[in-house]
């Protein structure tokens, strides 16, 4: 009996292994929400943050952001994971932040900042991996233990619920990922770019934006900053993945038209 159990243990492992292998998504990390409880938290915490943030709701703008998403999603290791994408009208920050469970916040000076759809891509590529890595839902697990985020679930906590949406990206929120998270986002973002048909590139570059507007206008990219630690580093592992594969879309006139329209 106990050496079945064994073998059936080691089966387990061994599958468990072989899954993770296929999706290069690192699963073992502590994580006890069910999928369905990810998605009824993202909901929660979604409404929050219409309560917080002012949206831009251009339809237009809106379904562009969304066509573009949806393309990376189909290709993502969560491909039926419903996704939503919303624009916050932000004029100065340039940011842009997922909160689990597939909702997808771009800030409207980020559309304004990013040159070509590659680039924007890369950014909507980089926030579905945190999701589909479901670094969120880790990191609340790590701050606060199962039994407490279960209560934000249960809507048992609507104060500290909100307290957590006003404080989403100080040292500490929701959002400070680890920079091992911030490693597996730039990886896996990079691999759904290529996989949609984007020229990877684009991520480059931006993210290379991001470091000269540091020194040019910090002020503009404090917040992601203070989210997205060690560009320098991110910069050249990202070079070094998708050297030799920068190919795919670069722009269309559908991106020109749309970060027109952006105030
Ligand atoms: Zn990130």
């Amino acid at each position: 009996m106990m050496r079945i159990r064994v073998h059936l243990a080691l089966l387990a492992a061994v599958l468990l292994l072989i899954a993770c292998a296929t999706t290069g998504i690192n699963r073992f990390q502590p994580n006890l929400f069910t999928e369905e409880q990810e998605i009824e938290l993202g909901k929660r915490f979604s409404r929050e943050v219409q309560k917080q943030y002012p949206l831009y709701t251009d339809a237009q703008v809106t379904a562009y952001l969304s066509r573009i998403g949806q393309r990376i999603v189909r290709v993502s290791d969560w491909p039926d994971l419903p996704f939503s994408f919303y624009v916050i009208l932000d004029t100065a920050q340039v940011n842009a932040f997922a909160l689990p469970g597939g909702h997808v916040y771009v800030y409207t000076a980020l559309i304004r900042e990013a040159e070509s759809e590659a680039e924007l891509a890369g950014v909507l590529a980089h926030e579905i991996a945190h999701v589909t890595a479901r670094h969120a839902t880790e990191r609340l697990t790590l701050m606060y233990g199962y039994e407490f985020a279960l209560q934000l679930l249960l809507g048992e906590n609507p104060s500290e619920l909100s307290r957590l949406v006003a404080n989403l990206f100080a040292t500490g929120g929701l959002l400070a990922y680890s920079r091992k998270n911030e490693l597996e986002a730039d990886r896996l973002g990079v691999a759904y770019l290529m996989r949609a048909g984007y020229n990877p590139r684009g991520f480059l570059t931006f993210l290379q934006k991001l470091q000269r507007l540091a020194q040019r206008k910090p002020s503009r990219i404090e917040i992601w900053f203070s989210t997205h630690p060690d560009t320098e580093e991110r910069i050249r592992r990202v070079q070094k993945i998708i050297r030799g594969k920068e190919s795919g879309t670069w722009n269309t006139p559908a991106f020109q038209q749309i970060r027109s329209r952006v105030p």
